[in-house]
């Protein structure tokens, strides 16, 4: 029903004259008594609480002479909307600049909708017909939403949660194109702020990770994906979210963007997020099918989701001839130093420190007590690609194990539990790789000598030493 009014939500979004905030106005299909309208309390790609309410400056119904009325809260980010009442206005405050956030100035309007939209919580179905109002039809706007007759169209509430845009008089835009069977995939990417590192080799690399990644997979889920670059000359930036059809990466100030090590960290983020269009996006873990935007939802599976993304974005940059050997042991070795420098790994398994991400995941939290997704995750993924490897004599990976994850529990997205990850990988190993599990994913063993004999499988050799201050230093070398 995509044209029924009676299922649209018209949204108009303004800046406040002059302000770090943005303006909402919003008119709901009529229905009948009072209802509830709901602010999502967490975001996709962070595994906490991001409490955006505290960012509503100002939240009231309108009635049907224009005049605003008051609305209670039932909870910290809902507020019951009267019998009567179908329009509502927000003030959202816009002034911080990351991969995930909302921000408005004189030169851009960026929106994450999952930090500022309103929803009704009893009807995710109805679409979002987006008017830009003050934006000029001269401004370039970046988003995977489909703009029709001047409007940002999002089928549902999860369609519009998941798809973040960016308006600016000019932005960078370049598109290149990659076939695989009977797929054409269209990408787009844009950047805001400064221009690309040392364009030509940063779109070529684009290109070689995303055909490597999707050959592999053997399909990508959607026909056309944006790369939206905040690239701010002069704010400090590092950070990435990944998006059904795009991916916000941020990196700033100008020395760093341009920078060598500049280049390697946004090539690396855009691996990783390209990586997530099938696993999270996609292959996606139960209690995230589909996201509950409105409550903490906790899973024990970040080891996938990030650990598992992690690792193969690094894999593919080395696979598609981004990085060379020694590109790909320098990002390994600087893996190895967080995770062997971490005891919060030998106290709390990655499976418990992911469920609780929502506690403490993104901050360094109490000395010793957990263990990352990120780092302990990735370095789970390497000891089990090493063993399928090893067992199947070089004939299958963890990428075989995450092609069938795809066609069996992404494409129909069926959402993931771990015994059945666990089944695959067994699956694609010819044996169970339980005893990983029982000691790395949810067990505190210390990994050291499977590391060592992982890397002895690859044709490398691992040392350690440990500084006065206790602190290990790793090094990886090529076996002679
Ligand atoms: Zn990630």
């Amino acid at each position: 029903m995509p044209n029924n009014i009676s299922n649209t939500i018209k949204l108009k979004v303004e800046r406040v004259k002059c302000k770090s905030a943005l303006k909402f106005e919003a008119v709901f299909p009529k229905n009948e008594g009072s209802w509830e309208a709901q602010l999502p309390v967490w975001r996709p790609g962070r595994y906490e609480r991001g409490n955006f309410a505290q960012y509503i400056l100002k939240m009231v119904g309108i009635d049907d002479r224009g005049e605003e009325v008051k609305l209670e809260k039932s909870d910290l980010h809902r507020w019951i909307v009267p019998s009567g009442i179908y329009r509502l206005r927000w003030i959202f405050q816009a002034d911080i600049l990351n991969a995930g956030s909302t921000y408005v100035s004189d030169d851009l309007q960026y929106v994450n909708p999952v930090n500022c939209f309103i929803y009704d919580s009893n009807n995710h179905d109805l679409r979002y017909k987006i008017d830009l109002s003050d934006i000029d039809s001269s401004w370039d706007i970046a988003t995977a939403l489909p703009i029709v007759d001047g409007h940002l169209i999002a089928r549902d509430m999860q369609h519009a949660m998941d798809s973040p845009w960016m308006a600016a008089p000019k932005l960078w835009h370049q598109e290149y194109t990659v076939n695989e069977g009977e797929q054409n995939v269209k990408f787009h990417v844009w950047t805001y702020g400064d221009a690309p590192p040392q364009p030509k080799r940063f779109m070529d690399d684009h290109i070689a990770f995303s055909k490597s990644q999707i050959s592999y997979f053997g399909s990508f889920p959607c026909d056309e994906y944006h790369f939206l670059y905040l690239l701010p000359s002069e704010m400090d930036a590092r950070h990435g979210v990944e998006h059904e059809e795009s991916t916000v990466i941020a990196l700033g100030p100008s020395e760093r963007i341009q920078s060598d090590k500049g280049y390697d960290e946004l090539i690396g983020i855009a691996s990783h997020e390209l990586y997530h269009s099938w696993n999270v996006k996609r292959i996606r873990p139960s209690e995230w099918t589909p996201y509950n935007f409105a409550k903490s939802s906790p899973s024990r599976l970040g080891y996938i989701a990030e650990g598992v993304t992690t690792y193969m974005g690094d894999l593919f940059l080395l696979e598609a001839g981004c990085i060379d050997l020694k590109g790909w042991c320098d990002k390994m070795e600087e893996l190895f130093f967080r995770h062997l420098n971490n005891p919060g790994r030998l106290n709390l398994s990655v499976a418990d420190s992911s469920y609780d991400t929502w506690l403490d995941g993104y901050r360094p939290g109490v000395h010793g007590r957990k263990g990352s997704i990120y780092v302990e995750g990735s370095v789970l993924a390497f000891l089990c690609d090493t063993r399928i490897m090893k067992v199947t004599d070089n004939k299958k990976s963890l990428s075989s194990a995450m092609k069938i994850l795809w066609e069996r529990f992404g494409m129909p997205r069926i959402g993931l539990t771990a015994d059945a990850y666990w089944d695959i990988l067994a699956e694609v190993a010819g044996e169970r790789l339980d005893d990983l599990r029982l000691k790395y994913a949810d067990g505190t063993e210390d990994t050291w000598d499977d590391l060592v004999s992982a890397m002895e499988i690859n044709g490398l050799k691992l040392s350690q030493i440990k500084d006065e201050k206790g602190i290990v230093k790793v090094k990886l070398t090529v076996q002679s």
